[in-house]
């Protein structure tokens, strides 16, 4: 389950992590007042869940309450990568001196906890990964819910910290670790962890991933759930039952249970592609459930091209295909749709859409990957 920003910001600040002054809001004139009372400068921040609003334009230092009126009614119209945003948290600017990250998460493949720091923070993390991956030290937590002496000291010889700014670091360092910990989270991440030109420590940015499974044991994170369903497209799918998560790419993908759908996604990846969406129409899906499906996936504007990869089994391809046939009636122009149909009455549903010539079929699905992604360039 993903949480916002300021609801990160929140569980951070109940564990005594310096979080910067400032209150959400879905309202540019309460953002008006909002940063009165704390201040100008203040920064104005897209509550969505995704990252990288930095570079889409969805964060904003304002000066005085002209600009954040502009900013905060331009930031709560507009939709950072397919996400529309509803809120906006309104906080008081930081005097940036530095930028660092940090962060916990659960290495399924390991089945461990590993911390992660970096002097290079405010960026992305997977970029600095990939073409710096000397500057990040990683510890494993060895199973453990807190950080051992001798790994802070790793941490603190890394980073080559001054010594009048350790104290305030390991604090920060080890709150996270609590939050990580009592939160039942799979990921907690500042990014940026701020040095400021006072020298104090600030958590700029937070974000925390709290494992699904758990949510049962945290009575007070379960009660935002809905809200936290904050993607327009998410609630309308789940309202008709349809298991849908919204990622950020551009390929829609439309599968039969939940293997093949992931597979799909990978598969869509490796030949350049990003995923649109997870959706899985399920065992014995009829024509009326694909057409549902496909005006989810329809419905976000992000997505130029749709892979269905069907395996049919309890689901019959010609239900498939009838069901694509339909909604393509209704669409006077379409996207660049791939179909891949195996198994169970696949014939049948070939047939069925062998006189749409918008539709590409494939015969294995790394082909239908392959195909999707240079029907889309
Ligand atoms: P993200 O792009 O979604 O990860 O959003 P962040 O909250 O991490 O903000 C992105 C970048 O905006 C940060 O790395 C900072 O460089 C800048 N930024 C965010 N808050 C402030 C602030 O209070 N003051 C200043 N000067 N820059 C900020
Ligand atoms: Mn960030």
């Amino acid at each position: 389950m993903k949480i916002h920003e300021y609801q990160a910001k929140n569980l951070f600040k109940k564990n005594g992590l310096p979080v910067p002054k400032g209150r959400v809001t879905s309202n540019s004139e309460e953002a008006i007042d909002i940063s009165k009372e704390i201040g100008f400068p203040s920064v104005v921040k897209a509550q969505v869940h995704v990252g990288g609003r930095g570079k889409a334009n969805a964060i904003e230092l304002v000066k005085d309450e002209e600009s954040c009126e502009k900013a905060s009614k331009r930031i709560l119209g507009m939709d950072v990568k397919g996400f529309p945003v509803h809120s906006v948290l309104i906080e008081e600017a930081a005097n940036i001196d530095k930028e660092y990250y940090l962060g916990l998460i659960l290495d399924r493949n390991l089945k461990d906890n590993i911390l992660m720091v970096s002097a290079m923070g405010g960026v992305d993390i997977e970029d600095v990964a990939e073409n710096h991956p000397e500057s990040i030290l990683k510890i494993p937590l060895n199973f453990s819910s807190s950080i051992e002496d001798k790994d802070i000291e790793k941490v603190l010889s890394f980073l080559k910290l001054k010594d009048s700014l350790k104290a305030g670091f390991v604090d920060v360092l080890k709150g996270l670790v609590d939050v990580y910990f009592q939160n039942d989270a799979q990921l907690a991440e500042i990014n940026p962890l701020v040095l400021t030109k006072e020298e104090n420590w600030l958590a700029c940015d937070g974000k925390v991933l709290i494992d699904d499974n758990a949510l049962f044991r945290q009575q007070e994170l379960k009660e935002l759930k809905e809200d936290l369903e904050s993607n327009e497209i998410e609630r309308e799918a789940h309202k008709k039952g349809i298991a849908y998560v919204k990622l950020d790419g551009d390929v829609g993908i439309i599968g039969n249970g939940a293997g093949l759908v992931m597979t799909t996604m990978d598969e869509v990846s490796r030949a350049g592609g990003k995923p649109a969406n997870f959706l899985d129409i399920g065992g014995g899906a009829k024509k009326e459930v694909m057409e549902q499906c496909l005006e989810v996936i329809y419905s976000d504007a992000q997505v130029k091209g749709l892979f269905i990869n069907i395996f049919g089994g309890i689901t019959r391809c010609d239900e498939v295909a009838r069901g694509l046939v339909e909604v393509l009636k209704t669409r006077e122009k379409s996207i660049p749709i791939v179909l891949r149909l195996a198994g169970t009455s696949s014939e049948e549903g070939r047939a069925i859409i062998e006189p749409l010539d918008s539709v590409i079929t494939a015969e294995t699905m790394s082909e239908g990957a392959k195909k999707i992604v240079a029907a889309m360039s």
